[in-house]
């Protein structure tokens, strides 16, 4: 196995400072569809000249990058080990040079490890095994602001008359969407997961903001819903930064899950117009970030 903590680095800048054309797509669709001269307006047009800015200056999208979430898909025989201890090279290699901000602190001394390495936890690696021989690396830089508006339900949930259906997920969803009021940088993802237990739920609420803006569910019912929910959220009136307008959320992607008969768990984690993620795949020598 090569040593990838070069690969694991470029990876962390290209996410840190290069958005995914899907979302800025999204951005500067949502820019012209705002009011001219709006707050609104103002504010996607504010955004959008950051993100171009970043990209030719390879600087951080946002002067908070977050929690660093891998999702690491690798083929039989691989070690979980050293790619862990690669990945939090790179991590603190990244944050030397500034494609992140110091964000780790023990939250017992309140002291910041300086490098953004924590405990086990900091930064966030998964590790699933795959058939073939490719490792594929999924990369989420959450930022911590959309993190606090994140929220989960339990259903029944009577002070929303949510029941255990999708009309109740509709509900919460909404709820949270109104609640967060344009807090966590709006316009923004949603990212839901419908079942689990509440550790995995919130897991497959994170899970489901990889898919593509433009990549529709698999399943055309939860297609449809997600649209729906995308609809209705920006009814809300919300708008960019909470400032009103149209746009509230720039998409919404759902999750389901089994669950126990006796929890019925809605996750919602929602993310910021920054929504830096990528992916890096291994082939033998050959290296890509599509
Ligand atoms: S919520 Fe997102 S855009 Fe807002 S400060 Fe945090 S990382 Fe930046």
């Amino acid at each position: 196995m090569d040593d990838l903590t070069s690969a694991f680095l470029e990876l962390i800048r290209l996410t840190s400072t290069d958005l995914s054309p899907d979302v800025e797509e999204s951005l500067i669709l949502a820019r012209d569809q705002e009011a001219a001269g709006s707050a609104a307006k103002s504010a996607l047009e504010a955004v959008l000249q950051n993100v171009a800015l970043a990209r030719e200056q390879s600087t951080p999208i946002c002067q908070d990058t977050g929690t660093p979430i891998f999702y690491v898909q690798h083929p039989q025989g691989w070690s979980t080990r050293k790619l862990r201890e690669q990945i939090r090279s790179a991590v603190a290699a990244a944050t030397s040079l500034a494609y992140l901000r110091p964000n780790a602190v023990d939250a017992i001394s309140g002291i910041n490890s300086g490098n953004n390495l924590g405990d086990e936890a900091f930064p966030t690696i998964h590790f699933e095994e795959i058939e073939g021989e490719e490792l594929i690396v999924d990369l989420m830089l959450k930022g911590g602001g959309c993190e606090n508006v994140g929220a989960q339900y339990s259903l029944p949930d009577r002070r929303l008359a949510a029941g255990r259906d999708m009309e109740g997920v509709r509900k919460v969803v909404l709820d949270a969407v109104y609640k967060a009021q344009g807090k966590g940088c709006a316009p923004g993802v949603l990212g839901v997961a419908v079942g689990g237990d509440r550790g995995s739920s919130y897991y497959g609420s994170k899970e489901s903001l990889f898919r593509k803006l433009d990549e529709p569910n698999p399943d055309p019912d939860l297609d449809a819903f997600e649209e729906r929910l995308t609809e209705e959220a920006n009814r809300l009136g919300i708008g960019p930064m909470g400032f009103g307008g149209v746009t509230t959320v720039l998409g919404t992607k759902i999750k389901g899950m089994h669950r126990l008969p006796a929890s019925f768990f809605v996750s919602v984690s929602y993310m910021c117009w920054a929504h830096r993620r990528r992916r890096m795949v291994v082939h033998g020598s050959d290296i890509q970030y599509p």
